[in-house]
């Protein structure tokens, strides 16, 4: 479903992620690990058609990116990309002057061309698919942060899209609140969604994940089944992140 060949990505002359080779399966749980500035979320940003790729390419459900494509190409498989790959973002950049189902809609308003009632239609079912059928007419500033990430999520959904990318979907919210946000994605899970999740989540991560990637420096420094990186990770850097956690 995702497949990276020597992706590296520069800011300004700076490599931040270097030669990532990754690939992820259909229906796969993948969890990105590493410490803060190891490259996890500018590589779920690669992953979306979000950034431009310094070099190597990019494979999404059959579109693929090459660097070195001319660039009319590469906006337009870009741009298929991200309509391909649903992002959930740590702050969940609501739009706040919408509803909750204006914002699971705006999408499939504006981008799919559905008409209202039948885009409304979806939305509901959306909604109710994160819990929150009841909240359907609230605005984000009436709803907790674990309601508003829940519906951030329906929004991504909307798209049907064939990759889920969570950078970080708990961090911003009250620990009493992640749970809620954490159930969701467990189901998609078991849906068999294809992710591939950024979190600090340890629990969540060796009970969903079907393998972990280590990232330290821009690099992929370890790939393993979750029980095995957690009992014995291979390297010192794996090592020390995880020492630093406990
Ligand atoms: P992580 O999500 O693992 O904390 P990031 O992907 O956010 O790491 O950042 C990796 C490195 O890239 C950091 O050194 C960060 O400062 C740098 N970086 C990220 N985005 C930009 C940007 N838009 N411009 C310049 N540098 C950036
Ligand atoms: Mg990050």
């Amino acid at each position: 479903m995702i497949r990276t060949t020597e992706l590296s990505k520069s800011f300004h002359g700076v490599e931040v992620l270097r030669s990532i080779d990754l690939g992820v399966a259909a229906r796969e749980i993948v969890v990105l690990l590493g410490p803060s500035g190891s490259g996890k979320s500018t590589l779920l940003r690669c992953l979306n058609g979000l950034e431009e790729l310094s070099g190597g390419s990019l494979e999404v459900n059959g579109v693929r990116v090459d660097a070195d494509m001319p660039s009319r190409r590469k906006r337009s498989s870009f741009r298929e990309i991200r309509r391909n790959a649903g992002m959930v973002f740590q702050q969940f950049n609501l739009y706040p002057h919408k509803t909750a189902l204006g914002n699971v809609i705006e999408s499939l308003l504006t981008v799919k061309k559905l008409g209202r009632a039948e885009a409304e239609g979806i939305g509901e079912r959306l909604l109710e698919r994160v819990g929150l059928a009841d909240k359907k007419d609230q605005y984000p500033s009436r709803l907790s942060g674990g309601q508003q990430q829940r519906v951030a999520i329906a929004r991504a959904l909307a798209m049907e899209p064939s990759v889920m990318l969570f950078d970080e979907p708990t961090s911003a919210l009250d620990p009493e609140l992640v749970g809620e946000v954490l159930e969701v994605m467990r189901q998609l899970a078991r849906e068999g969604m294809t992710m591939v999740v950024v979190t600090h989540e340890m629990k969540f991560a060796r009970q969903v994940a079907n393998r972990i990637v280590f990232m330290d420096g821009g690099v992929v420094v370890e790939e393993r089944e979750p029980e095995d990186f957690f009992r014995d990770p291979r390297s010192e850097r794996a090592r020390k992140f995880l020492n630093q956690l406990s």
